[in-house]
């Protein structure tokens, strides 16, 4: 492959392609399939061909292809071993050499640091307090999400039969699943995704967030599952947004890059996207790293009463940031500046575009982070003036249950979501070319998701995770979401240094 006529590039291809000669009908699917060109026919010679340098490992011909011909893998080519030298590391020194630039990436972390949730156990019943099977005991996952008052006041009718709370609340919002969609923007994503996204949160209870692209008008029917940005670019903000929304929130950081701006190129910010975030067709939507009117708690706290405001005090305002050092410090502030949830993000979060360096080295895991945050608000007496939802890199149920046993509200999960609509974790999402139809605006790749379809994959994701923590729940004699929450007693440590298991707050397996 030659490079704009300057260079022949010195990389190895990532990927190897067999093709099954005997198998291959030259049905030319595989061609179709591939926004990165990979594969092209022959007419000369009557078969099919394919330049590996260009493929991605997205692996959408190997499922498309109707008589499973092919096969992708990776590329056995490799450097000279080097413990220092790794082929990624040489890969992308080649890279830069030949582009002179950042290097971009989509996806989240894929570094090997250490996964808490892989290191945590769980409890379950055994004698002394039954365990109780959720398939015939009613087991409760409703959550609701928000500022909770201090204490309760009641008011019983004359024959006590009747109660009635007479304290006012601070709204609040309610889910059937302590599970939530991520923030992927319209824009970051295809229409399609986004919709799906729109549709599964509303028809299981739950909520799906809008990112920073705003929300167009004709989804605004979901508003009520929505939860809405207010970013640094503040795109598609205005009253009518900000009011149809469950919840607003203000996003400071990400976990896939703490501390940087985000970048949505002209050529993706076709008309619609324009009418959406409010901003001329084909202008770069520039995202500053900062938000420029916030500088201080003091700063946040104005912006936080400004949405509340705007929006008549009737919904929780979320302030949400990555998880990074002191982060139960700047958490505490934001909870006494006003935010109703605190949102962190942490190092394993995903992103449809991060420079690669800022995406591996910066931030901290969200286990550690949550655990910080929720004891620091405990000891400070000010747990109960927000919920935390953590975000960055749950793969499973059991991760949601740990989360929850940690100190977590709810849990936001987009790497999840994007592999339930079709994401092979190419890691290509910044190039724009998503031959699953996510992470593009190309409309030929798009219309590949059915937000019909798509929503019902989404729906059988959550469905099937709220099972399994009923599961779980009732194997360690739960019978509600509620009760687990902080519950650190049903958590165990194995292979946890003295430190980790201190940040942690939970006990090592034994004890
Ligand atoms: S999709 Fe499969 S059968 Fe069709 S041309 Fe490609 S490799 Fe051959
Ligand atoms: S969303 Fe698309 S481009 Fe991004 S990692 Fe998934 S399959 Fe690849």
């Amino acid at each position: 492959m030659m490079l704009e006529g300057e260079f022949h590039t010195h990389m190895l291809p990532e990927f190897m392609i067999e093709r099954r000669q005997d198998r291959c009908i030259r049905c030319r699917v595989c061609e179709r399939q591939c926004g990165f060109n990979v594969h092209w026919y022959d007419e000369e010679m009557d078969m099919m061909r394919e330049d590996e340098m260009k493929c991605v490992g997205c692996q959408r011909c190997a499922v498309m292809c109707p008589t499973n011909a092919l096969v992708v893998k990776p590329h056995p080519g490799n450097y000279k071993p080097n413990a220092n030298w790794t082929r990624e590391r040489l890969q992308d020194l080649k890279k830069q050499a030949e582009t002179g630039g950042v290097l971009l990436t989509g996806s989240g972390n894929d570094k090997p640091y250490r996964i808490y949730w892989d290191h945590i156990v769980l409890n379950a019943s055994q004698v002394t307090n039954p365990s109780i099977d959720p398939l015939r005991e009613p087991m409760e996952l409703r959550t609701f999400l928000g500022r909770k008052q201090d204490r309760l006041e009641f008011k019983y009718s004359e024959d006590f039969e009747d109660i009635e709370i007479t304290t006012e609340l601070y709204p609040n919002v309610q889910i059937e699943t302590p599970i939530v969609f991520s923030a992927m923007s319209y824009g970051a994503i295809s229409y399609q995704a986004f919709k799906s996204l729109a549709m599964a949160a509303s028809e299981f209870g739950t909520l799906f967030n809008t990112g920073e692209g705003g929300l167009p008008k004709e989804l605004r029917k979901y508003g009520k599952n929505a939860i809405v940005q207010c970013a640094s670019g503040r795109f598609g903000v205005d009253p009518e947004y900000l009011n149809v929304a469950a919840v607003v929130e203000i996003k400071i950081g990400q976990g896939a890059k703490p501390g940087i701006g985000g970048h949505l190129p002209g050529e993706k910010v076709t008309l619609p996207i324009s009418v959406t975030r409010m901003i001329p067709e084909g202008t770069d939507a520039l995202s500053p790293a900062p938000q420029h009117d916030i500088y201080s708690i003091e700063d946040l706290s104005m912006l936080i009463y400004a949405l509340k405001e705007a929006t008549n005090y009737e919904k929780p305002v979320s302030v949400k940031i990555a998880a990074v050092h002191n982060v139960a410090a700047i958490a505490s502030g934001m909870v006494r500046a006003g935010a109703d949830i605190i949102a962190i993000d942490g190092l394993r979060g995903g992103t449809g575009a991060a420079p690669k360096m800022i995406r591996d080295n910066v931030g901290i895991p969200v286990e550690l982070a949550l655990a910080a945050v929720d004891q620091r608000l405990r000891d400070e007496g000010i747990r109960n003036k927000a919920s935390i939802l953590v975000a960055g890199g749950f793969r499973c149920s059991a991760d949601v249950v740990k989360a929850i046993a940690l100190g977590a509200d709810a849990v936001y999960i987009g790497t999840p979501a994007l592999v339930a609509m079709g994401c092979t974790l190419c890691q290509k999402c910044h190039t724009g070319i998503c031959n699953w139809g996510i992470c593009t605006q190309d409309p030929y790749l798009a219309k590949r998701l059915n937000p019909e379809i798509t929503a019902k994959r989404l729906v059988n994701l959550l469905r099937a995770w709220s099972h399994e923590i009923k599961e779980m729940l009732g194997g360690m004699g739960i019978n509600a979401i509620e009760s687990l929450r902080g519950n650190r007693e049903q958590l165990r440590g194995v292979g946890l240094e003295d430190w980790e298991l201190e940040v942690l707050g939970i006990k090592g397996a034994g004890e």
